[in-house]
């Protein structure tokens, strides 16, 4: 496993010798285990070990990729396994009372490695992609399926509800994060999670939702008009379109997330919808639903083959309603794959 070496490097560098992995994310990614938040890795010198307790040692030696140690705490074995190396720890995920437990037991404050193994999940692999890419049918199929109930006198909750149901028989781990379904006033909360309000007609219906599978999150946002809506808001639904499909077709490799975001941010300025474009235009997904790069006005990341993006512009009117369109691509040698497929011009149900 070439990453192990290149972790080891990195180590090098800080000047120290065993690196402790503690966000189950990261667990995730370098062992395979599917419960990585009762586990962690060790990767030292001469050793990677997954440690986690005896209710995982059969699901462990199963998953894992890296050697399985099972110990009823893993703070225990750690001492021995560290050796007497400076220990490196991941400083946005261990708490301080571990940090401070960790340097007694050691003898040695552990370096604080901030985002170590960040830069290595930027860049997916054919496996990795082929699980976002399933994760995105998934949830496209969803929303096909789900689109027929949307109608007056439904409960956001149910369409919700119903979305979720046909994404885990469909092979969703789970929901990625709360489905968000906002209708009518609440559309202008860019996280309206599903509510027990009933969709109306005259409502925009924001659905922003996505899959799961083998850990890897989809994300995908459409709007869905129930019978027809007030022309301002579909000319915010318009406007949004076109930010949309501009910064969509300037993703490439060699971009940064600053530039893509300005891109969305001048056209929909041109509309006299700056100030109502209130978040940033997209984020990287894998096992994590938001993870590098980011697309922000001040983010500096550049693009490059294999990473994960989503653009997502998106307007919002307290009181009134709000539009966003959000798509995932995959960043190739000379632009991007979006692999969200659900249509997303103008739907009226
Ligand atoms: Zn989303
Ligand atoms: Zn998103």
């Amino acid at each position: 496993m070439s990453i192990l070496e290149d972790v080891r490097d990195k180590l090098a560098g800080l000047g120290a010798g065993a690196l402790l992995v503690s966000a189950p994310a990261n667990v995730r990614y370098l062992s395979g285990f599917t419960s990585p938040e009762d586990g962690v890795v060790v990767v030292t010198g001469d050793r990677a070990a997954l440690v986690t307790d005896g209710r995982y040692t059969a699901q462990a030696g199963e998953e894992s990729r890296l050697e399985v140690v099972i110990a009823p705490s893993w703070e225990e074995c750690l001492v021995e396994m560290v050796g007497g190396e400076r220990l490196a720890v991941e400083s946005e995920h261990l708490s301080l009372q571990r940090f401070r437990r960790l340097a007694e037991r050691l003898g040695a404050e552990p370096v604080a490695a901030e985002g170590f193994l960040t830069s290595f999940r930027l860049i997916k692999t054919e496996e990795e992609i082929r699980d976002l890419r399933e994760a995105a049918r998934i949830t496209d199929e969803a929303f096909e399926r789900v689109v027929p109930m949307i109608e007056p006198g439904v409960r956001e909750i149910e369409v919700a509800l119903e979305l979720e149901r046909h994404m885990r028989l469909a092979g969703s781990d789970g929901p990625g994060f709360h489905i968000i379904v906002a209708s009518g006033k609440r559309s202008a909360m860019p996280h309206g999670v599903a509510s027990t309000k009933v969709i109306a007609s005259g409502d925009l219906v924001t659905l922003d939702f996505g899959a799961v599978y083998h850990g890897y999150h989809a994300d995908m946002t459409r709007a869905v008009a129930v019978g027809p809506i007030d022309p301002e808001l579909r000319r915010l639904f318009d406007a949004v379109s076109e930010a949309q499909e501009a910064a969509l077709a300037a993703v490439g490799p060699g971009r940064t997330g600053r530039e893509l975001d300005a891109i969305a941010r001048d056209l929909l300025a041109g509309h006299a919808l700056a100030d109502a474009f209130s978040h940033s235009l997209g984020h990287g997904t894998g096992l994590e639903i938001h993870e590098g790069p980011r697309l922000s006005h001040r983010s500096q990341d550049l693009l490059a083959p294999g990473m994960s993006v989503t653009v997502e512009p998106g307007v919002y009117r307290p009181g009134f309603g709000g539009v966003r369109i959000e798509d995932l691509a995959i960043v190739t040698e000379d632009g991007c794959e979006v692999i969200s497929k659900s249509p997303k011009s103008f739907r009226q149900v």
